[in-house]
C-alpha cells in the first residue's frame, strides 16, 4: 500500500533541491502532486517527471510572496480535486550577510519568501483543511533555526520563526484534525549550497556524526512520513533530519 495514495499534496519550491526530491517521493507513494515554483519550466519537467512514474501530478507557476497568485493556485486545486490534503512550505532561500553588513533589501527579501510566503500558503489552504477535518501542513525549519548560525541574521529568524508558526498553528488547527510540523535539515546537497566551496562543504561534513552532507532525498523522506497517516499522533513537531550535527 503506498503511504500517500490519493492524496493532494501541494510542494512550494519544487522546482529544484528538496522540493523536487519531495514531488518525486510524493509521486511515489501515490500522491496527487501540485508542484508549484516561480519557473514554468522548472515545474513542468518535474511534474512531468511524476507523471513518468505513473503518478497524477500537474505544475503550477505560484511566487509564495504573491498572495493573490498563492490564492488563485489554491482555488484551482480546490475546483480541480475538491480537496487538499498536505502542504509543504518548502520554497526559501538565503541572502548572507553579517549584521553590520545586511542591507535591509537582504533582510526584507529573505523576511518575504520565507516567513510570509510560508504564512501565505498557510492560510490560504488552513480553511479548506479544517472544514475537510483533515490535512496536514509541513514546514521546512533547519537546523539554523535551532541554533543560529554566523552570516544569517535574516534566514535565522525566519528559520526559528517557521518552528513558531509550527506551534501556534498545531495548537490552533489540531482540534480541528489537521496536523503541523515542521522539518529541520541539516546541511543538504541542493542547489542552495552549491556556490560554497568543496573544502568548506568537506569540513562540515566532518562535522556531523554520520560524516557526510544529506541528499535531499532524506528530507523527502522525512515529509513523506510526516504527511502519511502513520504519523497520526505527531503535531506540533520539530523533527531534525542533520546527520546528527545538533548533537
Ligand atoms: P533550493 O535548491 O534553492 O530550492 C528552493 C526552490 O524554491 C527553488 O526552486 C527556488 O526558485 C524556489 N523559490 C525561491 N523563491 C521562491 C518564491 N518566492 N516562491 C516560490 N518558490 C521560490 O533550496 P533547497 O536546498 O532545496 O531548500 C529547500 C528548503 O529547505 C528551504 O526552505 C531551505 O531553507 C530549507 N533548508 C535547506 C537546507 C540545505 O542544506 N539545502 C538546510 C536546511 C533547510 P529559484 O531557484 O528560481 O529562486
Amino acid at each position: 500500500m503506498k503511504r500517500l495514495e490519493g492524496k493532494v499534496c501541494l510542494i512550494t519550491g519544487a522546482g529544484q533541491g528538496i522540493g523536487e526530491a519531495t514531488a518525486l517521493k510524493f509521486a511515489r507513494e501515490g500522491a496527487v502532486v501540485i508542484a508549484c515554483d516561480l519557473k514554468q519550466e522548472q515545474v513542468e519537467a518535474v511534474a512531468q517527471a511524476c507523471r513518468a512514474g505513473g503518478a497524477q501530478a500537474e505544475g503550477q507557476v505560484m511566487d509564495v510572496t504573491n498572495r493573490a497568485q498563492v490564492d488563485a493556485v489554491v482555488a484551482q486545486v480546490m475546483a480541480a480535486h475538491g480537496r487538499i490534503d498536505v502542504l509543504v512550505n518548502n520554497a526559501g532561500i538565503t541572502q548572507d550577510a553579517r549584521l553590520q553588513k545586511m542591507t535591509l533589501e537582504q533582510f526584507d527579501r529573505v523576511i518575504d519568501v520565507n516567513l510570509r510566503g510560508v504564512f501565505h500558503c498557510a492560510q490560504a489552504v488552513a480553511g479548506h483543511m479544517t472544514q475537510q477535518g483533515s490535512g496536514v501542513i509541513l514546514n521546512a525549519s533547519s537546523v539554523v533555526g535551532l541554533y543560529g548560525n554566523f552570516g544569517q541574521t535574516n534566514y535565522a529568524a525566519t528559520k526559528f520563526g517557521v518552528i513558531g508558526f509550527t506551534k501556534t498553528w498545531a495548537r490552533e488547527l489540531s482540534p480541528k484534525g489537521v496536523r503541523v510540523n515542521a522539518v529541520a535539515p541539516g546541511f543538504i546537497k541542493t542547489p542552495m549550497i552549491a556556490t560554497v566551496p568543496d573544502k568548506v562543504l568537506d569540513d562540515l561534513a566532518q562535522k556531523v556524526p554520520l560524516k557526510r552532507l544529506g541528499q535531499a532525498e532524506e528530507i523527502a523522506n522525512a515529509y513523506a512520513f510526516l504527511a502519511s497517516d502513520e504519523a497520526s499522533y505527531i503535531t506540533g513537531a520539530v523533527i531534525e533530519v542533520d546527520g546528527g550535527l545538533t548533537l
